[in-house]
């Protein structure tokens, strides 16, 4: 991989490196299993990966599981396998569950030190006490409980004896600091709720902020990455990792998540739209998952340039959703071999061409790259043009086809339009055209010139596809409001039916192409069978986006 360019966490490493402080840097990547990766998570991914790998570190991929309700192996599985795919290598896998003998253990020690008790407010009073900004907490009644009766308290909390939400552990720390995260925040919750790895083992779970540091203390973490919105949070990170007295001190660095225009990209939101089947599944194309950037059919080189483009920041900001379609295109450019085919047909007889007669034409599939070669495509008396690409009255500067026009087929001849076939209600339904032998493609012809340049396919020999042609999803370009869902665009998704080239019956899932004027499209992984081509449009070909 190319070196990444500077960013305010990459001071920071090289210091930290410089000055001796850590010989080797260990990063990780911490999701929680509560749903699919998206493409913020991919820019969290990049950072981690790359960051450690360019200064030889290591990067773990550690699952957050400390919530047993929401979270399940699906989650887990499919992560594991969306880092992959987007080409990264993880030095260990660790389950955060793996660690709660430990964090009980600190939670004692923290006991034992005074500095954490057991509070039986409920959730309302513990929010209600806490106070405001501009209003001071209110100490506990529980918080002055004798450290013994704590242990004890603390003992049966874990054996089951409460019920949920009975009784917290909360750390003893400021109920008069500015910073609301230090007013004697909660570190452990009672939840009797069976959990993806640990069974019914555990009937207390961590909170996320005392879970965090010590995780990463326990793996040796050195730098630990986060959001923005945990910047408040940090001082109860450094308070967690010096109380607990650790042996290792990681750090905590916030930088600003990934916002797209038109996107919602949180995962409580997106499960929100697989719920209640807004889209179909978590890899909907239209989603902007991992999953669903993949069967769409985008690259994950496009992915990870595009990470690195958008950089690493402090302040928050939105990109445009275009940015990541430019890196696609850029990518695809160079890969995907180019073919024709046609979307909404419009049959054309070419009259004076004979009846059985097929012949086969040669093609370049990228004329940009000689080594990806050629193919042969079949020409006969019948093929289907693009139904936009006639028009009975044009209006000027049309150099399509109409009455009398003569245009290029690409790879094919020059045709004239002589007759258009209506049917009842007046609806063309078929042109018949007559071609010129000498103007075939390849042999210099340069007789005359035509304007126009169309795509086609041979009727006879086409094969039928379907295609699945994408907009935006939101319709609200700032699409973080809680009111997404009465942005839904309800014309997100349109499926057409048309024919592609005789040799694209090879065609495999996740086979890309570039389809002549259209676009780069993918095969799609759920819904192509062994009779039925589907299609998913990754993008279109052009775009005035600059970056
Ligand atoms: P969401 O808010 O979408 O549910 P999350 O932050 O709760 O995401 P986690 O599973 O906790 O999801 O995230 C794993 C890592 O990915 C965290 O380090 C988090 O900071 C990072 N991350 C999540 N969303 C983004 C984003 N939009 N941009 C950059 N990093 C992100
Ligand atoms: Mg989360
Ligand atoms: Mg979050």
């Amino acid at each position: 991989t190319k070196p990444s360019s500077s960013n305010f966490i990459k001071n920071i490493v090289i210091q930290d490196l410089e000055s001796g402080k850590h010989k080797e840097i260990i990063t990780r990547f911490p999701p929680e299993p509560n749903g699919y990766l998206h493409i913020g998570h991919a820019k969290s991914i990049v950072l981690n990966f790359e960051l450690a790998d360019e200064f030889k570190g290591k990067t773990n991929l550690r699952f957050d599981d400390t919530n047993p309700t929401k979270e399940d192996t699906e989650y887990v599985e499919s992560i594991k396998e969306d880092v992959k795919w987007l080409g990264f290598d993880w030095d260990e896998l660790y389950f955060a569950s793996d660690y709660f003998e430990e964090m009980y253990n600190w939670a004692v020690h923290l006991i034992k030190k005074g500095k954490a008790y057991v509070c039986d407010l409920s959730a309302e009073e513990i929010r209600e006490y806490r106070g405001t900004l501009t209003r001071p907490g209110k100490e506990s009644p529980y918080r002055n409980r004798p450290v013994e009766e704590n242990l004890q308290l603390f003992e049966e909390m874990r054996a089951g004896k409460h019920k949920d939400g009975e009784k917290v552990l909360r750390a003893k720390i400021d109920m008069a600091s500015p910073n609301l995260n230090m007013r004697d925040p909660v570190l452990y919750r009672i939840v009797h709720a069976s959990h993806h790895n640990t069974g019914d083992k555990w009937c207390i779970y961590p909170m996320y902020d005392y879970a965090h540091p010590l995780e990463d203390a326990i793996e040796g973490v050195t730098h630990s990455i986060c959001t923005l919105e945990f910047e408040d949070h940090r001082p109860l990170y450094d308070w967690i990792i010096q109380e607990c007295e650790t042996e290792s001190q990681p750090k905590q660095i916030e930088f600003a998540r990934l916002n797209l225009t038109n996107t919602v990209m949180s995962k409580r939101k997106l499960k929100q739209l697989v719920d209640e089947n807004v889209v179909d599944g978590w890899d909907d194309p239209r989603m902007p998952t991992i999953a669903g950037l993949r069967r769409k059919g985008c690259t994950p080189e496009a992915i990870r340039n595009f990470c690195r483009e958008i950089g690493v920041a402090k302040s928050y900001s939105v990109v445009d959703a275009q940015m990541l379609e430019h890196f696609i295109r850029e990518d695809l450019n160079a890969k995907a071999p180019r073919t024709m085919a046609i979307l909404k047909p419009l049959k054309v007889v070419i009259t004076n061409y004979p009846e059985d007669q097929l012949e086969m034409l040669e093609a370049e599939n990228n004329p940009d790259d000689e080594a990806m070669g050629t193919r042969q495509i079949s020409f006969s008396r019948e093929i289907y043009i693009e139904e936009e690409d006639f028009m009975e009255n044009p209006p000027k500067k049309y150099f399509r086809l109409f009455p009398g026009n003569e245009v290029r087929l690409k790879h094919a001849y020059f045709i004239t339009c002589n007759e258009v076939i209506k049917d009842e209600n007046d609806n063309v339904v078929e042109l018949h055209c007559t071609y010129d032998p000498e103007t075939k493609s390849g042999t210099g012809f340069t007789g005359r010139k035509v304007k126009g340049t169309l795509h086609w396919v041979d009727a006879k020999n086409a094969i039928p596809a379907e295609f699945r042609l994408y907009e935006p999803l939101i319709l609200d370009e700032d699409s973080e409001g809680e009111h997404f869902l009465e942005q839904i665009n309800p014309n997100s998704l349109e499926v057409l039916k048309g024919y592609v080239e005789p040799n694209m019956k090879e065609a495999k899932p996740q086979d890309k192409f570039q389809f002549f004027r259209h676009g780069y499209f993918n095969v799609d992984t759920k819904y192509t069978m062994k009779d039925q081509l589907v299609f998913n449009r990754i993008v279109s070909l052009k775009s005035s986006f600059k970056i």
